[in-house]
């Protein structure tokens, strides 16, 4: 039996705990401030990781560390600005000591019909949504394959998968990601270090918000396609995200879970 009556842990119990556990472990989550990035940061902290996270708004990481506590630290920073990258990661090492686990969760979206999305509109959604996830991947993975050990970490989108109307950009930058995933984990798989993707649905944050308050209609059109019946919560790819980075994952690289209430079943 693994539950002990009296309290203690049993030797089961702790062996399942260790496994999941990110004790010691130091994580870099990108857009750790707000929505999804601010509960991965929650529960990659409860896990016992060290995190580290970023975003623009100063104002904005201050809230969410003083929400978070002790162990989550924060970082301004433009991860657009590529001529950065390689300083912040050279300081979050030199600072906190070598890294363990990147999240790149910063993200954007545009919601528009294809035929209205212009050149600047299309080059800025696909430089923070790819080209800049790729700069910060890169950046860490030569140091973590350096070390042999590391994990990256993608959110990705549904989006990269699916043809949802209006996310022209959106879904071509997360589908682009995607592919990348599969490259980068070939390529690091022989140096321990895992490259995953975890593509969220319907989840509730200011960003769907924003997109299901400029359509009256979608939220329930996007409610019909979800089987489970209910948006998910930002902590739902929280706990996937401590998964995916725990050694409860050790023999998964190259993946994308799906975390979606089931619109990935099928429309
Ligand atoms: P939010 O808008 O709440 O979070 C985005 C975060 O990214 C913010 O904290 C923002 O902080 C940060 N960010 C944006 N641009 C930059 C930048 N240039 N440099 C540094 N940080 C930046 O949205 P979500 O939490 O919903 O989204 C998080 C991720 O999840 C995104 O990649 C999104 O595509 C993905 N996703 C979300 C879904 C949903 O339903 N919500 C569904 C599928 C995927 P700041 O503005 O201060 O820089």
């Amino acid at each position: 039996h693994s539950t002990a009556s009296n309290g203690v842990v049993t030797a089961a119990q702790q062996r399942h705990a260790d496994v999941f556990s990110l004790d010691g472990k130091l994580a870099l989550i990108t857009g750790g401030g707000t929505g999804i990035g601010l509960e991965i940061a929650r529960c990659m902290a409860e896990a016992g990781a060290t995190v580290v996270i970023t975003g623009r708004r100063e104002a904005v990481l201050q809230d969410a560390v003083a929400d978070l506590g002790d162990s989550v630290e924060y970082l301004v920073n433009d991860i657009t600005d590529l001529g950065s990258i390689d300083g912040m990661v050279a300081h979050v090492e030199a600072t906190y000591g070598p890294l363990d686990i990147l999240v790149n969760n910063a993200g954007i979206n545009l919601k528009k019909p294809a035929l209205e999305v212009t050149d600047e509109e299309f080059s800025r959604i696909l430089h923070t949504n790819l080209h800049s996830v790729f700069a910060l991947t890169r950046a860490c993975a030569a140091r973590m394959v350096a070390r042999r050990k590391g994990v990256i970490l993608m959110i990705s989108s549904m989006a990269a998968y699916y043809g949802i109307d209006r996310v022209v950009a959106y879904a071509a930058s997360k589908s682009a990601v995607e592919g990348m995933v599969k490259v980068l984990a070939s390529e690091f798989s022989g140096r321990n270090v895992r490259v995953n993707a975890i593509a969220p649905g319907f989840i509730e944050t200011e960003m769907s918000r924003t997109a299901m308050n400029s359509d009256p209609d979608r939220r329930d059109r996007a409610m019909r396609r979800t089987p489970m019946g209910s948006f998910g919560k930002p902590e739902d790819i929280g706990h996937a995200a401590v998964f995916l980075a725990s050694d409860a994952a050790r023999y998964i690289t190259g993946a994308s879970l799906p975390v979606d209430g089931g619109n990935s079943i099928g429309f």
